[in-house]
């Protein structure tokens, strides 16, 4: 590590930087650190954790972009819970979302929030290996291999600790959080080397994720093979490590350790799914910022004889984006007349229709396969979008009313939908209230609070809604720490 420069830094740089600095893992060993039974007075409990867990959450909203596509979002929730079912622990509350972010990057937040950036998921080869880095997360959380990082804030006002962790595990650099200024750069540095995973943690993590993806019926060489590749590029190539790798440092016997797990359990498992090859191909055409070149990649791609269906679905998307419609109707008609149950070519031939001025056609679709598949939230998420767009926002309010009750986790897509529809439907302290729970989920509590007080001041609202509100902004107003306000 090269030495700071002598001359004074604005705090936030300062603790940015020595955030940015803390080698990975060299010189930090956690088995040099007293075993955690040693502090057991200063454990953080369960219900602190899962409190930290949701001011992380909202501060990875503030800091970052997450990726809110109903399909993309809802497969990788889908694959994180197939394996955190698998588990030792599966009634453990995990939430996983993606971060929209080019860098090679997962991690795992208090009370098991799981991210993954989109620039791991387009690096990953084929399903196992994205089902390797999850599996791994999912096992530090069960192993609570966080814990004295959890600990180690908790000195510090929840919002600051909150703040912090999710700066150094979004990787810093996107962080321009006045949570990190407030801080001290002593705490940064020691919450930075708690957050690093000791060679212990790590294979402990690789062991148990092994297993998970075994029960799961996933390849479990996904796991080493990805690591490897991670760690080869990295020093083949010279190039800027990946961010995962800073707080989960390979090692070589790490890597054959994990392989000869694996080969415990032998490639009985799937190695990759079309809904992976799908969802990556939609990641591609969405995060494209140059759509024509994208479109000339998927156009070569699916000229090929016997082109993949990621190939021609990419091809759709993409020549949807150019303003080519016709030609990708037709290519997601044949797509789906070849696979006529899949959800992903439902959606985006429904969402075509939407955007074509066919509303009617993409709400039957919708209408249809909602019935195929009762309840799907992604399904659900798209068919709200076409009720509102197409008038119907008494229908779209009450299946979003539904949704969100059976949603609690993971909602600010939700109830932006839920705004959307209680201003269609002239109930602007829904509105007001719906608004106020975004703001909140983003960390800003104080604009959450200004509109909770304008929703309060509608006449219309009925006792158990003035009650609930009510609660509400007495929650935030504590937590902004701000009681004299409520009243
Ligand atoms: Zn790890």
């Amino acid at each position: 590590m090269k030495p700071k420069a002598p001359k004074p830094l604005p705090t936030a740089l300062l603790v940015l930087s020595l955030v940015l600095n803390t080698p990975g893992h060299a010189g930090v060993s956690g088995d040099e650190l007293p075993n955690i039974g040693d502090s057991t007075g200063a454990l953080i409990t369960p219900a602190q954790e899962q409190a930290l867990g949701r001011a992380f959450m909202r501060s990875v909203r503030q800091q970052a972009r997450l990726v809110d596509d109903p399909d993309i979002q809802g497969y990788v929730v889908q694959l994180g819970q197939r394996l955190a079912g698998n588990s030792d622990n599966p009634g453990y509350p995990f939430t996983f979302f993606v971060v929209d972010d080019p860098t090679i990057n997962a991690f795992a937040g208090p009370g098991g929030y799981i991210g993954v950036h989109t620039g791991l998921l387009l690096a990953a080869r084929n399903e196992s290996e994205l089902a390797g880095v999850l599996a791994h997360e999912i096992a530090h959380v069960t192993q609570r291999h966080l814990l004295r990082a959890y600990e180690a804030t908790q000195r510090m006002s929840l919002p600051t600790a909150a703040a912090m962790i999710a700066a150094i595990l979004l990787g810093a650099a996107t962080s321009s959080d006045a949570g990190i200024a407030a801080a001290t750069a002593i705490q940064a540095g020691s919450i930075q080397r708690q957050l690093n995973f000791t060679r212990t943690n790590e294979k402990e993590a690789d062991r148990i994720g092994i297993q998970i993806l075994a029960r799961t019926g996933i390849d479990p060489y996904g796991m080493p093979g990805f690591f490897e590749r991670l760690q080869a590029t990295t020093r083949l190539y010279g190039s800027r490590m990946p961010e995962f790798l800073s707080t989960h440092p390979v090692t070589t016997s790490r890597i054959a350790e994990s392989l000869s797990r694996a080969e415990q359990y032998g490639h009985k498992g799937r190695r990759d799914s079309l809904t992976f090859r799908l969802v990556r191909a939609r990641l591609k055409v969405q995060g494209s910022t140059d759509p024509a070149r994208t479109l000339k990649e998927f156009e070569a791609l699916a000229d090929e004889k016997d082109a993949p269906p990621q190939a021609r679905y990419g091809l759709a998307l993409a020549l949807a984006r150019e303003g080519d419609p016709a030609r990708a109707r037709r290519l997601l008609k044949a797509l789906l007349r070849s696979d006529p149950d899949r959800i992903i070519y439902r959606t985006s031939l429904a969402e075509l229709d939407m955007d074509d001025g066919r509303p009617q056609q993409g709400l039957k679709r919708l209408a249809d396969t909602l019935k195929l598949y009762p309840g799907d939230v992604t399904v659900s998420r798209y068919y709200v979008r076409a009720l509102l767009r197409n008038g119907q926002a008494e229908q779209a309010r009450s299946l979003v009313l539904d949704l969100l009750k059976r949603q609690p986790r993971d909602t600010p897509a939700l109830y932006r939908l839920l705004a959307q529809a209680a201003s269609a439907t002239n109930r602007p302290w829904e509105t007001r209230a719906a608004t106020a729970e975004i703001y909140y989920m983003r960390g800003q509590t104080h604009a959450a609070i200004s509109q909770l007080k304008q929703a309060l001041g509608y006449k219309q609202l009925d006792y158990y809604e003035r009650a609930r509100l009510e609660a509400r902004l007495n929650q935030f107003s504590r937590e902004a720490g701000s009681d004299k306000e409520a009243h």
